[in-house]
């Protein structure tokens, strides 16, 4: 296990972005925690919605004074193709879970699970990757309830998958979902559902100086904010379906012949496909004009083109919650998304942006067409958007939430 670095954080500094009941509130249930240690365990310290939350939320609750820590799973390639199969069989594809399959996850959950030090009175378990330490964690912390976050949709899973995770599930002392349909298949002792947030500071979110930004359009060249982009943001995944964003792009394009469409993805740590994907999509994009696969961009980077981008696709198939949606919807840009999972919590239709059906894409081309060819819809849904995302789903909200629920299983 290891601990990752994180930035420093200050609640006090949320006050510009966010009401003062909502940090009185907040400020209120960390009073209750004060003298709470509270332990995250996941897999990745880069990559995806997850590292994103855990970076931003950690720091904050120990400002606040309950204090948390953050270790992430030390493993290998080949344990991540087993929890990336599980992931993929959870969220309904036909992989499957071989005996020796289930004897990695054990191993390596067990020797992660060993090395845990130090006193914690709960343990936030995210996602099914850490799900197999919990025995050892029992034996180690006997009075720590343990909360099980899971941020993937569970509404189809494949039986086998479903069979070899609910057994944990079964032995956590609460769990937390992002909808309350994805814990449905799952029996449990008690489940809540918090919506998934957004940092407004972090350098992915917030307000950027001129320079920076001049820096990232240097970077970005040749592709130019002098012409109409469209963009999505999302890992190498087949559930991100990067190929339906390139025919939504195609069909748009013959409306609007100067578009151009930024693809950017990164490959989360524990993701093996992503490399393989990744090349695909660059092949498919190498013969097509003005599409830019762009990897591995810093957050300001990502930061600018959120911002300056005329229209965001997020073409998932299948979708736990999508930061990257509220992440564009934040800066005022509207987006275009497939109708499934978090993305519309997030989208309101017709308001924000629009929600398509995830195979209908000459329905999301029409209306990517829609919005570059009216500027007052373009603005006005802009400006929804910003707020739409400062009442729901901001860091201090999301924070005060899983707040209660730990008082609520510590009680
Ligand atoms: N992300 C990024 N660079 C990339 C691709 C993704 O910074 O090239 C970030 C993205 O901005 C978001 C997170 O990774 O904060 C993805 O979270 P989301 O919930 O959308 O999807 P997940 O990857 O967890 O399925």
């Amino acid at each position: 296990m290891h601990q990752p670095t994180l930035p420093a954080r200050s609640i006090d500094a949320y006050a510009a972005v966010t009401d003062r009941e909502r940090l009185d509130r907040l400020r209120s249930l960390a009073g209750a925690l004060s003298d709470v240690r509270v332990l995250h365990v996941n897999s990745t310290a880069v990559g995806g919605g997850v590292a994103e939350l855990l970076r931003s939320i950690v720091p904050v609750s120990n400002d606040l004074g309950v204090d948390a820590d953050w270790l992430v799973m030390d493993a290998d390639d080949e344990f991540f193709e087993v929890t990336k199969a599980m992931h993929n069989g959870l969220q309904g594809a036909d992989t499957s879970l071989t005996e020796e399959m289930k004897a990695t996850y054990r191993a390596v959950n067990e020797r992660n699970a060993a090395e845990i030090e130090g006193e914690y009175d709960l343990v936030v378990i995210h996602d099914p990757q850490p799900l197999g330490s919990i025995d050892r964690l029992r034996e180690r912390l006997p009075d720590a309830p343990i909360v099980w976050r899971c941020h993937i949709d569970l509404t189809d899973p494949a039986p086998a998958h479903l069979a070899f995770v609910s057994d944990y599930v079964a032995r956590v002392d609460h769990a937390i979902f992002s909808r309350s349909a994805y814990g449905a298949p799952i029996e449990m002792p008690a489940a809540s559902v918090v919506y998934p947030s957004i940092d407004p500071l972090a350098a992915k979110n917030r307000a950027l100086d001129d320079d920076t930004v001049a820096a990232a359009c240097d970077r970005l060249d040749p592709l130019s904010f002098d012409a109409p982009v469209v963009t999505q943001v999302s890992r190498f995944d087949p559930w991100k379906d990067q190929f339906g964003t390139l025919e939504i792009f195609r069909r748009a394009r013959e409306q609007v012949p100067s578009l151009q469409l930024a693809l950017v993805g990164s490959m989360a740590g524990d993701d093996p496909e992503g490399l393989a994907i990744y090349e695909r999509v660059a092949r498919e994009a190498v013969a097509e004009p003005d599409v830019y696969v762009l990897t591995d961009l810093p957050d300001a980077t990502v930061n600018v083109l959120q911002r300056r981008s005329d229209v965001v696709v997020q073409k998932s198939i299948r979708e736990g919650f999508g930061l990257v949606v509220s992440e564009a919807l934040w800066k005022r840009t509207p987006v275009v998304g497939s109708n499934v999972g978090g993305i519309p919590l997030q989208i309101e239709d017709g308001h924000t942006g629009y929600l398509v059906e995830p195979d209908d894409v000459a329905r999301a081309g029409d209306h990517v067409v829609e919005l570059l060819q009216d500027e007052e819809r373009l603005a006005s849904f802009g400006t929804n958007a910003r707020e739409r995302v400062r009442e729901r789903f901001l860091l201090p909200r999301q924070l005060a939430d899983q707040l209660a629920i730990y008082v609520e299983v510590l009680d």
